[in-house]
């Protein structure tokens, strides 16, 4: 009889329905489900399922339950089923080829600020992905609704991402990072003897996005001179709706506009000081516009294409930054993450 491992049917249904953006409170049950028999003998699952009793374990539910008997059966969970038709279409060639050139992703948040899951869990969605490293990048103090580390809780975090590195399997490695707030007077929320032991720093506005041009182009200048900062996270800070989402995001006033600056300025400043601008793969960012990333290639910027996640299978959302860049002519040896790991680390060094 064919074996299955129902751990594992848990967590790629958690995956599938993380990446088809689905609400993380929503994907908790398969988590926790998968984390509460994860500890249990196989005997005893056995037993449970052949009892009808796996629901009455903590953690487990009707339909988690469910998924586990017909696991343990030996057949694939009908709700897997379902859930991996969310598979994506092929990607565009020139996509594709940007996709199998990105060797890792550097803006990424945990369950230590905004995110649904523990950093492990994180690393090892980014282990299955074929990624070489994933770089975590958890808030800054400053945005407290987004629970922000302080400098205290950032150093634990860098001790953490130590220990958690020595476990991990060879040939993979969680790099340190932060998306730093760029304060209203450009200035980096964070202490700077913090940010220069950081691999990777990626710097985002995320206050005050409706002021004026000038003040904002001055803000966006600043931190780009900055020389802790590596990457400019989402440049405009738009919402759009996200696909499939139709007019719905937009009556919700989960959408909003791009911020206004001075783009050559800005572009300016990224090639003068060496930095990327990161195209954000979240199907309610894709930020930059198409328009302004058309600009910045021309101009020979450099990129770097993130997920964003907050969830493990938010990690797989490398394609819509892929497509986009694609379209809009960005060439591979100008997008960071497809470097090796040492140039990366040797590029983000030489900022400090
Ligand atoms: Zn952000
Ligand atoms: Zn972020």
């Amino acid at each position: 009889m064919a074996t299955r491992d129902p751990v594992d049917d848990l967590r790629r249904i958690a995956f599938y329905l993380e990446r088809a953006n689905e609400a993380t409170y929503r994907v908790r049950a398969f988590r926790s489900a998968a984390a509460a028999i994860a500890k249990l003998p196989a005997e005893e699952l056995s037993e449970r399922a052949a009892a009808g009793t796996l629901a009455k374990l903590p953690g487990v539910g009707d339909v988690t339950a469910r998924c586990v008997a017909e696991s343990l059966a030996g057949e694939e969970p009908v709700y897997l089923r379902r859930v991996r038709s969310t598979e994506g279409t092929d990607l565009p060639a020139a996509a594709a080829a940007l996709r199998d050139a990105l060797r890792g992703d550097c803006h990424s948040h945990s369950d230590w600020s905004d995110g649904g899951s523990p950093i492990e869990e994180m690393a090892l969605a980014a282990v299955e992905l074929g990624h070489e490293y994933l770089v975590l990048t958890d808030h800054s103090p400053r945005l407290t609704v987004a629970n922000g580390l302080s400098p205290a809780r950032l150093r634990r975090q860098l001790d953490r991402v130590a220990e958690l590195n020595d476990a991990l399997p060879e040939g993979f490695r969680v790099l340190t990072g932060i998306e730093v707030d760029i304060l209203e007077d450009g200035a980096l929320d964070q202490e700077d003897e913090l940010l220069a032991r950081l691999d990777v720093v990626v710097g985002s506005v995320h206050s005050k996005l409706r002021d004026e041009s000038p003040r904002m182009t001055r803000r966006m200048l600043a931190a780009i001179a900055n020389p802790h900062l590596d990457i400019l996270g989402h440049m405009t800070g738009r919402k759009v709706a996200a696909a499939g989402e139709g007019d719905r995001g937009h009556r919700a006033g989960r959408t909003r506009p791009p911020s206004t600056f001075d783009l050559e300025k800005v572009i300016e400043a990224c090639l003068e000081h060496g930095k990327a601008i990161e195209i954000n793969s979240r199907p309610d960012r894709l930020d930059p516009p198409k328009r302004m990333l058309t600009v910045a290639v021309e101009a020979g910027c450099l990129f770097s294409i993130d997920t964003d996640a907050h969830a493990p299978g938010q990690l797989d959302w490398l394609r819509n930054g892929c497509e986009r860049a694609a379209l809009c002519g960005v060439p591979a040896e100008r997008v960071v993450n497809t470097w090796p790991m040492e140039r990366l680390l040797e590029w983000t060094a030489g900022h400090k």
